[in-house]
C-alpha cells in the first residue's frame, strides 16, 4: 500500500509544463513530489492539516494503547514535528525497558522496520511488522484488540494524508500558481512553435517534444 498517483506539480510538469519552475512547490521552491506535498511541505495550511490530524491519532493512542511504553512507541511510529512528517530529528526509538534479550531484539526489529518504511509509507497506512507482536506480547493486549487498534491507526494515517492533500490543493489553487504556470507554458509553446528556427510547425508537435529539447528552445525564446 502506497500513496496513489497524485497530480503534484512534478507529475504535471512531465506532461503539462516542462521546465524548472513548473515542477516546484510554490511555497518551498523545491520539486513537489508526492512525499513533499503530503509529508514535507512547510506551507502553514499543510502543516496545520497535519497537526489537526495528529490530534485524532493522539486520542486514539491515549485511549487504545495498553501501557506507557506502547504509547511512546506509537507516537514514535507516527512521528510529527513542526507540522511535518519528516523523520529527521526523531529521537531514538523507545526501548531498553525490557530486561529480556528477546524483547530488546523484538524492539530493534520494529524500529528497523519503521526506518525502512519511512514516513511516506507509514502515513500511507502501512503497518510496521512487529507492532502487533509488541502490543500483544509486551502490552498484554488480546490479538483481536491489537488488530483493531492497529487498523484504526492505519486508517487515521490514511485520512491524515488525504486531509493534507485537500489542504494543499486549496492553498495552491487559491494563489493561482498552477493556472499561471500553465498559461505561461502554453504561451511559451506557441512562441517556440512559431519561431522560424524550430521546424516543428504545430502546437501538437511542440507539445510532443522531449523535455530537454523543448526546454533548450524555450529558454532562447522566452527568458
Ligand atoms: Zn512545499
Amino acid at each position: 500500500m502506497i500513496h496513489g498517483w497524485l497530480p503534484t506539480r512534478s507529475a504535471l510538469a512531465k506532461r503539462e509544463y516542462p521546465g524548472t519552475t513548473g515542477e516546484r512547490c510554490p511555497h518551498c521552491k523545491v520539486k513537489e513530489t508526492t512525499w513533499h506535498a503530503l509529508g514535507q511541505c512547510k506551507h502553514p495550511a499543510s502543516c496545520q492539516a497535519r497537526d489537526k490530524s495528529r490530534a485524532a491519532l493522539d486520542i486514539c493512542i491515549e485511549e487504545g494503547a495498553p501501557d506507557d511504553n506502547a504509547k511512546d512507541w506509537l507516537r514514535w511510529i507516527y512521528w510529527t514535528r513542526h507540522g511535518t512528517w519528516c523523520r529527521e530529528g526523531a529521537p531514538h526509538p523507545p526501548g531498553g525497558a525490557g530486561p529480556e534479550r528477546g524483547e530488546r531484539d523484538a524492539d530493534a526489529v520494529l524500529a528497523a522496520n519503521v526506518s525502512d518504511l519511512g514516513g511516506q509509507q507509514i502515513w500511507a497506512g502501512v503497518i510496521p511488522s512487529g507492532l502487533h507482536g509488541r502490543l500483544v506480547v509486551k502490552g498484554g493486549m488480546s490479538e483481536d484488540k491489537a488488530s483493531k487498534l492497529i487498523a484504526k491507526l492505519s486508517k487515521l494515517a490514511r485520512m491524515a494524508s488525504r486531509e493534507v492533500w485537500l489542504a494543499r490543493c486549496k492553498w495552491i489553487n487559491e494563489n493561482g500558481t498552477n493556472a499561471e504556470t500553465r498559461n505561461a507554458w502554453r504561451t511559451a509553446v506557441r512562441r517556440v512553435a512559431q519561431n522560424h528556427f524550430m521546424a516543428v510547425g504545430s502546437l501538437a508537435a511542440a507539445k510532443s517534444m522531449a523535455n530537454p529539447q523543448f526546454e533548450a528552445w524555450r529558454q532562447k525564446v522566452v527568458p
